[in-house]
């Protein structure tokens, strides 16, 4: 009764805020479990992003609780006479107002009451199941809380990113990469099973086996297909600790090798290879004050001076990569290293090591948040730009973007991430699409803006630094894709997608005719 009474209120100040484009009785006829609400707050929360570049503002935002919730909405949308649209938010973590819209509804899907269902009578708790190491969550659900929840089963997800406070629902609609992917793959490789709420407000279960296309259509399907509301998750034991190593390089070529060696034996045994392959690189001193290199000091001092980068133009590699292991395996994990290392080429003395309970180094950027958080430098613009590179041109991307466009110049103001991944290992029937080659890197810009910075670093600057370099792979013809890809026409989406623009247009159709879902990813336009 009382969340009857909440809606009616919600309703009404709809009429009065969106000006009756919409039927609110169409609303009221939803009989929604959660709160559709029109308060300041949620609606101020749902109009911006990380990225901190773009602000829209959806008529209310809904906390669902039940998958229910979210297919009335969503087949409300699809069958109103007036037509609205509907934007699944997990965390607001997109750099680029992917997650939010100016006509309709946003869904907020992760938080809540803790009172959603997984389905009908279903509890919504996560669920673990230990025989065949699978979870099942909500699409809402954080990283954090999935690795809380099946560590106490001893077990825990093989495939990460490197931040987890990022929703299921929303790095899935992606593809969810950190330094196991040459390994396990993308997160989207790591999915037995999904529900989601198409774009006609039906609720399906996919898998590889029934309900195929939709399946592959949704992973990495920017949320144009469907809202995911339950992924089926593949685990592993969990390992208690990890070494985390770093090395130095000044040589691009002979860094690059190694990675790729390392990346290589991923058909090995786990005693021959890493668990996690990274690096980044580091165009100047500023990277050793960095939000991600507090791991080099204050007991590991590096002087970039005294390794020798000046005759490379002032760039230096890092190499990262770890090991995981359970503490009565201590011992024999030195010799497993040792073998591992002594076929690596990094600059002598530039090792630097440390030891670290598993869950501590999954979640090692929020550490770095909070320190970020104190200082009032997390809430700042982020024009991050994301790119898949082809291997075949990685040098040349070296010379002309990191030695070149962003040289010595710049003030570091974020982690520059450069590391390759095995493309057997992503599934081409999902809507991803990643360079035509076996290996490509990821090269992500991971920058902050700031007001009160020098001219580098200001958001106008980075931001047409991106383009710079976005037009330099385009004049010197290296195909590179973009993850968490920002285009504004749709014919940037269609050479984006190449031959693969068919199939994505042709699930468009099927999946979300009326072009309803996750209009801020900006490739449909709505067509009520
Ligand atoms: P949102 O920003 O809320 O949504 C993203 C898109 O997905 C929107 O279009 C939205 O409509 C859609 N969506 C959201 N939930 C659902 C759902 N349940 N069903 C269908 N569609 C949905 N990515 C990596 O791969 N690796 C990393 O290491 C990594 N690190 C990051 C670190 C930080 C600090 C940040 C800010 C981002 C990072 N990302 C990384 C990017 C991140 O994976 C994406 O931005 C992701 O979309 C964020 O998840 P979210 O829950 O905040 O999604």
């Amino acid at each position: 009764m009382a969340t009857k009474l909440l809606l009616m209120f919600a309703i009404c100040r709809l009429i009065v805020t969106v000006g009756l484009t919409l039927d609110p009785t169409e609303l009221l006829r939803l009989n929604l479990e959660g709160q559709l609400s029109v308060e300041p707050s949620d609606v101020e929360s749902a109009s911006l992003d990380f990225g901190g570049m773009r602000r829209a503002e959806p008529w209310a935002v809904l906390h669902p609780a039940s998958t229910e919730d979210v297919a009335r909405l969503v087949k409300a949308a699809y069958e109103s006479s007036h037509g609205f649209t509907v934007s699944a938010r997990g965390h607001g973590h997109s750099i680029n107002g992917q997650a939010m819209t100016t006509n309709g509804v946003v869904i907020q899907m992760s938080g809540g009451s803790g009172e959603r269902r997984l389905g009908l009578g279903q509890p919504i708790a996560p669920m673990v199941h230990e025989k065949f190491m699978y979870v099942d969550v909500w699409g809402g659900e954080l990283w954090i809380d999935v690795l809380r929840f099946t560590l106490e089963y001893g077990l825990a997800p093989k495939s990460w990113t490197d931040y987890l406070y990022l929703s299921v629902g929303g790095t899935l609609s992606n593809a969810g990469i950190s330094g196991q992917a040459f390994n396990h793959g993308p997160q989207i490789s790591n999915v037995y099973e999904l529900d989601v709420v198409t774009g006609k407000g039906e609720l399906m279960t996919c898998s590889e086996e029934y309900n195929s296309e939709l399946f592959h259509a949704v992973l990495g399907g920017l949320g144009q297909f469907g809202i995911i509301t339950r992924a089926r998750i593949a685990l592993e034991p969990a390992p208690q600790m990890v070494r985390w190593i770093r090395v130095l390089y000044s040589n691009f070529s002979t860094f690059t090798h190694d990675q790729e060696y390392l990346i290589s034996l991923h058909g090995q045994p786990d005693s021959q290879k890493f668990d996690y392959v990274e690096g980044f690189v580091i165009v100047d001193e500023g990277l050793i004050n960095n939000w991600r290199s507090s791991f080099f000091s204050p007991r590991n001092p590096v002087k970039i001076s005294s390794l020798n980068a000046n005759g490379n133009g002032g760039v230096l590699y890092c190499l990262e990569i770890t090991k995981n292991y359970v503490e009565s395996d201590a011992d024999t994990i030195d010799q497993e290293l040792d073998a591992l290392l002594k076929k690596l080429n990094f600059i002598p003395n530039s090792v630097f090591t440390t030891d670290l309970p598993y869950v501590d180094f999954l979640d090692r950027v929020h550490k770095a948040e909070l320190k970020l958080r104190s200082k009032g430098l997390w809430d700042v613009p982020h024009p991050w730009l994301n790119m898949f590179v082809p291997k075949s041109r990685i040098e040349d991307f070296d010379k002309g973007v990191f030695k070149g466009i962003l040289g010595n110049k710049n003030k570091t103001s974020g982690p520059i991430l450069i590391y390759p991944m095995n493309k057997n290992k992503w599934d081409e029937r999902t809507s991803v699409v990643t360079p035509n080659e076996d290996v490509f890197y990821l090269v992500a810009l991971l920058r902050s803006a700031l007001e009160n910075g020098d001219e580098t670093q200001t958001l106008e600057y980075m931001s047409n630094q991106n383009r710079r370099i976005l037009r330099f792979c385009d004049d010197e013809g290296i195909n590179v894709k973009q993850y968490l890809p920002h285009y504004t026409t749709q014919q940037e989406w269609m050479d984006h997608y190449e031959d693969r623009w068919v199939q994505f247009n042709q699930r468009k159709l099927e999946f979300d005719p009326k072009h309803i879902l996750a209009t801020g990813q900006r490739i449909f336009k709505p067509s009520y």
